[in-house]
């Protein structure tokens, strides 16, 4: 058990028919620290993702989130307590600007009923506030140029690193990326490695999927293994990445 852990979950599964997806007695990542969750195709990161994040339903389990529990709420609840993520394959809004895009990542929208009618100034307010944020988080993320481009314009690492920016419109304390370096070229890669590590020092915690082993090696401070379902090793990344039961069965998959 860890020190101070932000997520803990116990016994949880998600069976698909005969399938057991997930199957985890117990998982925990650290406050403030880079966490990696890997393992073979269909090992059920995905799946550990959608159940956390309230995109899907388990058949058993508990978890608590910065000490909250957090059984059957909504993602967008989710989102609101600080737990954000990213998608394998990203769900940018490709007839919407990149600039728009961003502040559907907003905490408040601007223009949501109530609040525009009720109190203009205050709506204005909050407005220009998400789009100075928009505005900067697209600038760190070497984006700014395209603010007024249709999302569907990016490249598809540029899409990541728009769905990335997005996520942070919410200062979240946990951030789950799922593949970010998927698809992402060379060139934005070692970028995309330095976001991910001045979020840590920033205080945010992040837990991310990668198949990327050079990824996990380099920035990770801790790494979770998956396999059919089940939590088969964690430590860090030294000592998971070399044992060879670990190499065998998440080598033997590719
Ligand atoms: P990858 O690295 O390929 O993304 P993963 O570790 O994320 O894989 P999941 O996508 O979570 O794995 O899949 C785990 C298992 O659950 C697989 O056997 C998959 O076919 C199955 N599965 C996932 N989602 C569904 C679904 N909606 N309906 C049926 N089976 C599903």
């Amino acid at each position: 058990h860890k020190p101070d852990p932000i997520l803990v979950a116990d016994n949880v599964t998600r069976r698909f028919g005969g399938i057991t997806a997930v199957d985890v007695d117990h998982f925990e990542i650290e406050r403030h620290g880079i966490t990696a969750l890997i393992g073979p195709n269909g090992a059920g990161k995905t799946t550990f993702f959608n159940l956390m994040t309230g995109f899907d339903t388990p058949n058993t389990g508990r978890w608590t989130f910065d000490g909250q529990d957090m059984a059957h709420m909504k993602p967008e609840r989710v989102a609101r307590m600080g737990m954000v993520r990213t998608f394998q394959l990203t769900k940018v809004m490709s007839r919407l600007t990149v600039l728009d895009n961003m502040l559907l990542g907003a905490p408040v929208q601007p223009g949501e009923g109530m609040f525009r009618s009720l109190v203009p100034p205050l709506w204005r307010k909050q407005e220009k506030a998400n789009i100075e944020k928009a505005e900067a988080l697209l600038e760190r993320f070497l984006l700014i140029k395209k603010k007024d481009d249709y999302a569907g314009s990016l490249s598809g690492g540029q899409r990541k690193l728009l769905e990335m920016a997005r996520a942070l419109m919410r200062d979240p304390k946990l951030v789950m990326l799922d593949e970010p370096m998927a698809g992402v070229n060379p060139a934005l890669k070692q970028s995309l490695l330095d976001h991910i590590v001045s979020l840590r020092e920033e205080g945010t915690t992040v837990l991310f999927v990668e198949h990327d082993i050079n990824m996990v090696r380099h920035i990770a401070d801790w790494v979770t293994v998956m396999a059919e379902g089940r939590i088969v090793a964690e430590g860090q990344p030294k000592s998971v990445m070399d044992d060879p039961a670990v190499v065998d069965a998440y080598l033997g998959a590719h």
